[in-house]
């Protein structure tokens, strides 16, 4: 049978990069293994669960192309998808348990819960309090608010193979009778989960693991609804420089702020597969690639530090590689981020004239598209200290003479621009030093730009000689 595989995201904010790496590395495996990968909202916290949380997160994970098989929006065989929506499914089961048995009403109040705890602390403050059973054996059932909780056996323990961390085992004691779903019929997390798990035929369970705690109580249940358990593997977490877990503190944590800083999702993809997985010493791959690399075998335990500067230089390589990214593609995906700055009109032919000149260069699309500025707009921004520093009387001639250099041109190829410039120069007694600066600012309105001949080229001979003209006209006014 093929796997099935879930992310299950609790929509209380962004989608953290975090979560991103739960949710890559179960859809990868669905996708190696040509099983399935469901998407469930676990949204039982009503107090900090949002819709446009919710959107959020099915938006991040449509940017990242992780598709789900089923889930919201998508629908499948096991819906609802989300666990607000699955409340009578929950009452049901837990119903089973109490007539088995296997759990039980309890009404002791917050109240008296609360003095239990007190009482303990007071006696041992050490000590951590621990359910005391004290409606385990109540055979009435009066008309009065009541949680639902589990009747845990606390002889014996629990033991699983992980299939990153190996042999787990937990001694029962450590369990106290943990509540299954509260007294307005919400389940708690981990009822929820199995119980969704089972009914959605989930066979095995991949998640941080900050969640190991609970998955000894999560097997309990499924032994007591006579559950085949699925397999678990649990990840090593992401934490900031100093070892600790990866918050917003630590700069840009969700995957929008990276769509909007123009990373590639194909980038974070690749940047987040490497928490807690590798591949020999490769560091770069497609989404292809990951797919057919991916393996539990070759999960760590160790948590990993967030490298931004790492991140990044991920993200530069992926731009870079035609491999990883086709120009094609690239002047597409760079077209929006133009129309941020204002140029709109801007086609992908137009883009794909002139990417060559910044591809090496443009670590992220926000980059590119402010390096591509100048050969879109017009006239383009102008650095005005360069302006008062290069547009100066005495320059006038250089650059009056630089365009009739270029002018002379017929074919317009970088290298016959070149062959033109050379002659003027050598026929003048210049080195191009002479001209490059003044040039440059004129052509691009900045003193950083790719080798001028590429920018003339992709300009065209009609806007290079404008923008040289204006500038003899500026320098000559001086
Ligand atoms: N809703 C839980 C979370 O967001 C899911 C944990 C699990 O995968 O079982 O952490």
């Amino acid at each position: 049978m093929s796997p099935r595989l879930r992310f299950a995201p609790s929509p209380t904010g962004y989608l953290h990069i975090g979560g991103v790496r739960t949710a890559l590395f179960n859809w990868l495996w669905a996708r190696k293994t040509g099983g399935s990968f469901v998407l469930r909202i676990e949204d039982t916290d009503q107090e900090r669960s949002t819709e446009a949380s919710r959107q959020v997160i099915l938006d991040s994970l449509r940017w990242l192309g992780i598709d789900w098989d089923e889930g919201p929006e998508v629908g499948g065989p096991h819906g609802p998808y989300a666990q607000m929506e699955r409340l009578a499914v929950y009452k049901e089961h837990a119903s089973r348990l109490i007539a088995e048995r296997k759990a039980f009403r309890c009404y002791c109040t917050k109240e008296i819960l609360d003095a239990q705890r007190e009482a303990l602390k007071k006696a041992n403050p050490k000590a951590q309090f621990k359910y005391p059973g004290t409606c385990r054996n109540r055979t009435d059932e009066p008309d009065l608010p009541h949680v639902v909780r589990f009747m845990v056996d606390r002889e014996g323990s629990i033991t699983y193979t992980d299939k990153v961390f190996g042999e787990v085992k937990t001694p029962n004691v450590e369990q106290q009778d943990f509540v299954l779903l509260r007294s307005d019929g919400v389940p708690l997390y981990n009822f929820g989960a199995v119980v969704d798990d089972i009914t959605m035929g989930i066979t095995l369970v991949a998640r941080g693991r900050d969640h190991m705690i609970n998955t000894p109580p999560q097997i309990m249940l499924y032994q007591a609804f006579g559950a085949k358990v699925p397999d678990f593997a649990h990840l090593p977490m992401m934490l900031n420089q100093k070892g600790e877990k990866l918050s917003k503190r630590d700069g840009a944590v969700g995957v929008f702020e990276y769509r909007d800083q123009g990373y590639a999702p194909e980038a974070v993809l690749n940047y987040l597969a490497r928490f807690g997985w590798s591949h020999g010493d490769q560091e770069i791959f497609s989404k292809e690639d990951l797919v057919s690399a991916f393996s539990w075998e070759a999960c760590g335990r160790g948590d990993g530090k967030f490298d931004a500067k790492k991140f990044l230089a991920i993200q530069h390589e992926h731009l870079k590689t035609e491999r990883l990214l086709s120009a094609d593609d690239y002047a597409t995906r760079v077209l929006p981020f133009l129309a941020q700055r204002g140029l709109r009109d801007v086609t992908k032919e137009d883009v794909l004239r002139a990417l060559y000149t910044v591809r090496d260069r443009a670590r992220t699309f926000v980059e590119a598209a402010d390096m591509l500025d100048y050969f879109f707009r017009e006239p383009p921004v102008m650095d005005e200290k360069a302006v008062e520093k290069f547009f100066v009387k005495d320059a006038a001639p250089r650059l009056r003479g630089f365009r009739d250099a270029i002018a002379s041109s017929a074919e317009w190829t970088e290298a016959d621009l070149e062959a033109k410039v050379q002659a003027y120069l050598e026929k003048e007694g210049l080195q191009i030093k002479d001209v490059a600066q003044p040039a440059r600012v004129a052509l691009s309105g900045r003193t950083a730009s790719p080798g001028l001949y590429q920018v003339l080229f992709v300009l065209g001979r009609e806007v290079s000689l404008a923008r040289l003209t204006r500038a003899v006209e500026i320098a000559d006014a001086r």
